[in-house]
Order: structure tokens, then C-alpha cells, then sequence
């Protein structure tokens, strides 16, 4: 179990990562600060980002669907940008060791991981991907989205997205000790013996990664509406997913 000072540590180490992610973004624009449940939403704009609107809408209609399902939300800054080398993360650690939540949205945010060809039967709830990019719940929703007007499947993709990072910051701020072990891979016998891979085949192969994008994945899939196996649900439970 991590103490106190391991936390501020790991959450100190945690902001030094947020801030090379920052280094990529090069320009960024005077922020956009929207106000939802109480919550200040810092949104900073990177270069022209084409689908910044879409993300805007996926985000803001996230935090909805969150909010909706009993959880709080908090002071969070949000970075939009179309570099395929900005990653799609959240952070949550601050220089000083406490909390600072921040999510990036980068290039990839918007596209579905194509599913590998010969995927059959499935074997993984959603489909491998091709190329070695996981597939998650965002895909998930992306392929169970009709296309009619606009970009609807791509909407969905970044909803389902927005919501997987908001469940990192959620998951952190439920058992910050439970997180920063969990993201030091240092695992809790609980968490070891839940058979939590086993119930990530369930769910999703991004699930699959290690506890912690498993309980953001299951905590997507849950407020998107599936319905989960009690595997899913106890090792969930054993990681203390908000
Ligand atoms: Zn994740």
C-alpha cells in the first residue's frame, strides 16, 4: 500500500511526464474555461486541430454522462491537438504532489484501430487490432454507431474516449493509494489474484494492458451500458474502480 509520501512521489513524477507531453504541443492557443457541476474545464487548443469542435462536444457530453451516473467531477485542463505524437492520456499528479487532472486529446483521439484481418472467431470482447494498436471500448462504440449524418461513429469513438481518461482521474481520486501502485506496477495480491485478465478478455484487448486501463475500460463500458460478467465485476471491485 502506498503512503502518503510515496503518493506525492509518484504523483510528482506523474506531472514531470504531463510536462514533456506539454513540450510536444508547441503553440497553444488562450483557453476556453467552460463550467459544468461546479467544475472548472480548462480547454487549450494546439495548432489547428480540425476535429477540435468534435472533441469539445465529446468532452463536454462525457463529463454529462459521468456526472449522470453519481460521480464528481473536478477542476480539469484539457489539451486538443491534431500531432499524432501527442498521446491521448490523462494525468493526474502535480508538481507540488497533489492532484492536477489533465487530458490530453491528441492526433489519434479521433480514428478507430482497425480490426487485424482473421479475427475469427473472437476471442477478445471487440476485436484485436491491426498494426498493434489495442482496441477499446472507444471502438467498440465507433463500430455499434450508425452513420448518418456529420460524424457520428467518430463522436461516439471520442465520447467513449473522453470517458476512459475522466475514469483515471476518478479511479485516482477513489483510492489514490490503489492508483499509484497500480501505475508503479506494483500490484495488491487482491488485484493479482482477481483474475482481472482473464475478465479483460471480457471487455476489451486494450483491457488487457494491466489493471489500471482495465478498470478505465470497464468503468467506460458500464456507463456506456454494458452489462458485465461478475468476473468483470469482482476483479473490478479488487482494483476499488470508482
Ligand atoms: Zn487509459
Amino acid at each position: 500500500m502506498a503512503s502518503a509520501a510515496q503518493i506525492a512521489d509518484r504523483r510528482r513524477e506523474d506531472a514531470r511526464f504531463r510536462l514533456l507531453e506539454l513540450a510536444k504541443l508547441g503553440v497553444v492557443g488562450a483557453p476556453k474555461v467552460v463550467r459544468r457541476h461546479e467544475a472548472d474545464i480548462t480547454i487549450h487548443c494546439a495548432g489547428k486541430d480540425p476535429v477540435a469542435e468534435d472533441k469539445q462536444k465529446a468532452l463536454l457530453s462525457a463529463i454529462e454522462i459521468v456526472v449522470a451516473a453519481g460521480h464528481a467531477i473536478t477542476d480539469l485542463t484539457v489539451y486538443l491537438s491534431d500531432d499524432a505524437n501527442v498521446q491521448t492520456i490523462a494525468f493526474v499528479g502535480s508538481t507540488a504532489g497533489d492532484r492536477e487532472p489533465t487530458i490530453f486529446l491528441g492526433g489519434k483521439a479521433g480514428k478507430t484501430s482497425c480490426k487485424a484481418k482473421g479475427d475469427q472467431p473472437v476471442v477478445i470482447q471487440g476485436g484485436i487490432g491491426a498494426g498493434g494498436r489495442e482496441r477499446g471500448i472507444a471502438d467498440q462504440q465507433y463500430d455499434g454507431t450508425a452513420h448518418w449524418f456529420g460524424n457520428p461513429k467518430r463522436l461516439a469513438l471520442m465520447e467513449a474516449t473522453m470517458i476512459h481518461e475522466l475514469g483515471h482521474v476518478l479511479h485516482e481520486q477513489h483510492d489514490p493509494s490503489m492508483f499509484w501502485d497500480l501505475k508503479a506496477s506494483v500490484i495488491p495480491p487482491a488485484v493479482a489474484g482477481s483474475g482481472w485478465l482473464n475478465a479483460a478478455l471480457d471487455v476489451s484487448q486494450y483491457a488487457t494492458k494491466g489493471p489500471l486501463e482495465f478498470v478505465a475500460e470497464v468503468f467506460t463500458g458500464r456507463l456506456l451500458g454494458k452489462v458485465y460478467a461478475a468476473t468483470v465485476d469482482n476483479a473490478y471491485a479488487a482494483a476499488n474502480g470508482p
